[in-house]
């Protein structure tokens, strides 16, 4: 993997804005969203408490429960960046209408901006009762000419110069922070290895990828707090760890619910005294937000399941062939989350899969082959060829910003290796930026690819 050298030369180097839009007189509230996101009321204002508030980055548009916009940065009088959402109302008093000062997706919120406000003073509080920042915007600072789009993301200042390289070198740039990216996983896992063991760091960094983004913690303390040895083949004790056997009482459930949770709560009675100094408040899982198949009850199901079958899947992951892994997750079955996606839930009528094909992609990058490629880096032919199932938002993103409308951006999203590449430059260039690409190293450090 010679080429990660050459990446990792360019983000030690770290460290335009057109206006998208213009408008009419009966503006909608999506459409301020989208002037604002466009930079049309400017990026230094002043807070209702007289503060000096410069936005350093706009942020990208929230796809998910929770603020307009997200990933931002603001600075108050000056003072260093403070990252975080931007939430946008027509009226102050929505947020307490819209219930976000109670609603902890919100509590990201650093910025609370509205035009029209009470003549008393409002104030913006989160869940946790911090004050948040407010801004009253003056429409009547804009021209009146509609917009055509609403973009989800701005094209970044680099787009110009790497719609200027050539194809080769352009996949040659995306796989050098691909590799880049591979060995910083490969040598994290090594260190895993070193500290607990092959088989627990499988079994931890496994059990991470199914917490997805929200729920990476409790899914590492769930496998941290029940190590393999231990945990057996006992789906009950993953339960009830987990705070997910709090309530005895099982007449509140449909049939098939009480018959499985009452088999679950025999075995878990006699090993919650023993256990009871690890098990989890329930709080910590963040259940809003994600889809219903990918809810932690069902992924915790899961890993139940793959630690039954553990001597199979930790010869698969010796062996790493995508195809065998793929086809191991396809065949794990569960004759309640099956049909199920939360304990509440009715029975669904089709049949859904444990793990789907996704979650095992990112399986395949973030572990079986970071694994395999820290023995052996030459199997980078094989990572490299990996058809991606899906992109995520944070990888349309990043395609976004960087290569706009640029031909080949479609093509460059069917590779996992493309994919992560991707990823790499966004979390190292776009994520360390606050002057909303001017400041931003990348541009010029694209000229030695050329
Ligand atoms: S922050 Fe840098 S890498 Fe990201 S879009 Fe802007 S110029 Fe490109």
């Amino acid at each position: 993997m010679r080429d990660a050298a050459r990446y990792a030369a360019i983000v030690r180097g770290r460290l335009a804005e057109k206006p998208l839009l213009r408008v009419p007189r009966k503006i909608p509230e999506l459409e301020i969203q989208a002037r604002w996101f466009a930079g049309e009321f400017g990026r230094r204002f002043k807070s209702t408490a007289g503060d000096e508030v410069e936005i350093k980055q706009f942020g990208i548009w929230n796809r998910e429960p929770g603020p307009d916009f997200s990933d931002a940065g603001i600075s108050i009088n000056s003072a260093s960046t403070v990252r975080g959402g931007i939430e946008l109302e027509s009226d102050a008093r929505d947020w307490e209408r819209h219930g976000h000062a109670t609603d902890p997706v919100f509590e990201s919120v650093v910025l609370h901006v509205f035009w029209n406000a009470p003549s008393a003073k409002f104030f913006t509080q989160t869940n946790a009762h911090r004050n948040v920042t407010q801004i009253l915007l003056d429409l009547g600072a804009l021209e009146n000419d509609p917009p055509n789009s609403l973009p989800v993301a701005k094209a970044g200042r680099c787009s110009a110069p790497l719609r200027g390289m050539d194809e080769e070198r352009i996949r040659e740039l995306l796989r050098s922070a691909s590799q880049f990216r591979m060995q910083k996983k490969s040598a994290r896992l090594a260190r895993l290895i070193e500290v607990h063991g092959w088989d627990s760091a499988l079994y931890q960094s496994l059990a991470a990828t199914l917490g997805y983004k929200n729920n990476q913690l409790p899914f590492t303390l769930l496998s941290q707090r029940l190590p393999l040895q231990s945990a057996g083949t006992k789906e009950a004790l993953f339960f009830g760890v987990s705070g997910f056997l709090d309530s005895p009482d099982l007449k509140q459930f449909e049939a098939d619910t009480r018959s499985y949770l009452r088999e679950m709560w025999e075995h878990w009675w006699a090993l919650r005294d023993q256990f009871h100094a690890i098990q989890f408040d329930r709080g910590l899982w963040r259940l809003a937000g994600s889809r219903p198949a990918n809810h932690p009850q069902r992924r915790v199901a899961a890993l139940a399941q793959m630690v039954a079958r553990w001597k199979e899947l930790r010869t698969l992951a010796v062996e790493c062939n995508p195809a065998a892994i793929t086809d191991f997750f396809a065949t794990l079955r569960h004759p309640y989350w099956d049909y199920h996606f939360t304990l509440t839930s009715a029975r669904t009528a089709r049949r859904m899969a444990l793990v789907g094909n996704t979650r095992v992609a990112e399986m395949l990058a973030n572990v079986f082959f970071p694994l395999a490629m820290a023995a052996n880096d030459r199997r980078w032919p094989e990572y490299a060829a990996l058809r991606a199932v899906l992109t995520n938002r944070r990888v349309e993103i990043a395609a976004l910003r960087l290569f706009a409308d640029h031909p080949l951006r479609d093509s460059i999203l069917k590779t996992v290796a493309n994919q992560q590449g991707l990823l790499q430059i966004y979390e190292d260039f776009c994520m360390q930026d606050d002057s909303d690409c001017a400041n931003c190293p990348f541009p010029r450090q694209l000229e030695q690819w050329r």
